[in-house]
């Protein structure tokens, strides 16, 4: 793993300014956030900062105004959400630099925290300026990046105040890149990944990439009926891209010869007509599904399977849900599956990691999320980190 300073590496920073990027995009609705995850995440960082004597400022974005100022739009509908989880008063500062930062700096006690209004009000945040970085940059004595989730962005304050600041990584960065490098980086073997969810083309690349890495590669979901179409099966209605198959057909070529066996199921649940428990559902054999049916989840025989396939593997990376996980009982072998994954690691057999919006959605609801040893709830990076890409905001912090 590319080596990166952390809090630890902080000396005394009393009376010192901290400019800390973090994700406070929440869901909104009628003026409060409906889910606080976010700020839970970046808690840990911001209150050591704060009791460590530094005055905290914080960096974040809020909804897409494209370098515009909208009053719809300002940090501060978030401000009472934070003061909430962090247990503590914040000081709104309706600029990002210039003379009201600087003043408000001055009334700002050592450990406490303002919050300084949405970055990307700023067209030079989104084109990642020089000038814009450096002139945040001069408010602070060191930058914390605690952003995973903004980290396949190069902004201003995502990466270009990384090279203005000696920079570090808050303690969810940390955490979440540890977790991720356990993962994919420097895994110990065998691994398995398992790759679901709705379409071949949206994870091309995540496929691509995992082939070359992993021993087991478990796909389901309606991918895999690209997959099970390309090796001449008929998925009669199924979600299916019938113009990937030589994709599929490629990707299968290149596991065989990078050793790594691809994990089809051979028994899944068919429906005629897609609802919760629709009186058309059976159990069949990949090979007997009806011109008129669609697979909407992996059959039982293949989960099982597929759950001896993680007992001989010490490290599993998921995205993806091996069905329509949200209707029922289309949801069954996600949860089995994921069940099995979570024992294992409770066990200390299996180092276990997930993330993808519905990923995350389909493990809370198999009642699992915290018996994994790593849920990323950070969508968009988490993709690209899985592609193999590197992260401008990660790169910045391993300079
Ligand atoms: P993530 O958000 O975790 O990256 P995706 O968005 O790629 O996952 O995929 C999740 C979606 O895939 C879910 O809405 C699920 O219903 C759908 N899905 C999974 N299996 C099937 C299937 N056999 N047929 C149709 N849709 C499916
Ligand atoms: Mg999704």
């Amino acid at each position: 793993m590319a080596k990166f300073k952390t809090l630890d590496d902080l000396g005394d920073i009393t009376g010192k300014v901290a400019l800390v990027r973090v994700d406070l995009n929440l869901p909104m609705k009628d003026g409060s956030a409906t889910d606080v995850t976010r700020v839970e995440a970046v808690k840990p960082t911001i209150l050591e900062l704060c009791e460590r004597g530094a005055k905290v400022l914080l960096l974040a974005h809020y909804g897409r105004p494209k370098g515009q100022r909208y009053s719809t739009m300002s940090t501060s509908f978030v401000q009472g959400d934070v003061e909430k989880v962090l247990g503590k008063e914040i000081m709104f500062i309706p600029e990002v630099m210039g003379p009201v930062v600087e003043q408000s700096i001055g009334i700002l006690s050592d450990g406490d925290i303002g919050l300084l209004d949405n970055v990307r009000f700023w067209p030079g945040e989104e084109a990642n300026d020089p000038d814009f970085a450096k002139g945040i940059a001069t408010l602070g004595d060191f930058y914390v990046n605690d952003a995973f989730s903004a980290a396949h962005r190069a902004h201003a304050t995502t990466e270009g105040l990384a090279h203005h600041l000696p920079a570090y990584a808050g303690r969810a960065m940390e955490a979440e890149l540890k977790a991720l490098d356990a993962a994919l980086g420097s895994p110990e073997q065998p691994v398995a990944a398992v790759v679901g969810g709705a379409k071949v083309s949206t994870k091309l690349d995540v496929l691509e990439n995992l082939v070359g890495r992993v021993q087991h590669l478990i796909i389901g979901g309606g991918m895999a009926n690209t997959f099970l179409a390309a090796r001449g099966v008929d998925v009669g209605k199924s979600l299916c891209e019938h113009d990937l198959t030589d994709t599929a057909n490629r990707i299968m070529d290149r596991a065989d010869h990078a050793g790594c066996t691809v994990h089809l199921p051979y028994d899944v649940v068919v429906a005629k007509e897609f609802a919760a428990n629709p009186p058309s559902m059976r159990i069949c054999n990949v090979h007997e599904v009806a011109s008129d049916e669609m697979i909407l989840d992996v059959g039982p025989q293949a989960v099982e399977a597929l759950g001896d396939v993680l007992k001989t593997c010490r490290t599993l990376v998921w995205n993806g849900p091996l069905g329509a996980f949200e209707t029922e009982p289309f949801d069954t072998a996600t949860v089995a599956l994921a069940k099995t994954a979570a024992a294992l690691t409770q066990d200390g057999s299996l180092t276990s990691v997930a993330g993808g919006g519905d990923t995350v959605a389909a493990l809370a609801h198999a009642g699992v999320k915290d018996d994994f040893t790593f849920v990323s709830t950070a969508g968009g990076a988490f993709l690209e980190w899985m592609e193999g890409k590197q992260l401008p905001g990660v790169a910045a912090l391993s300079r």
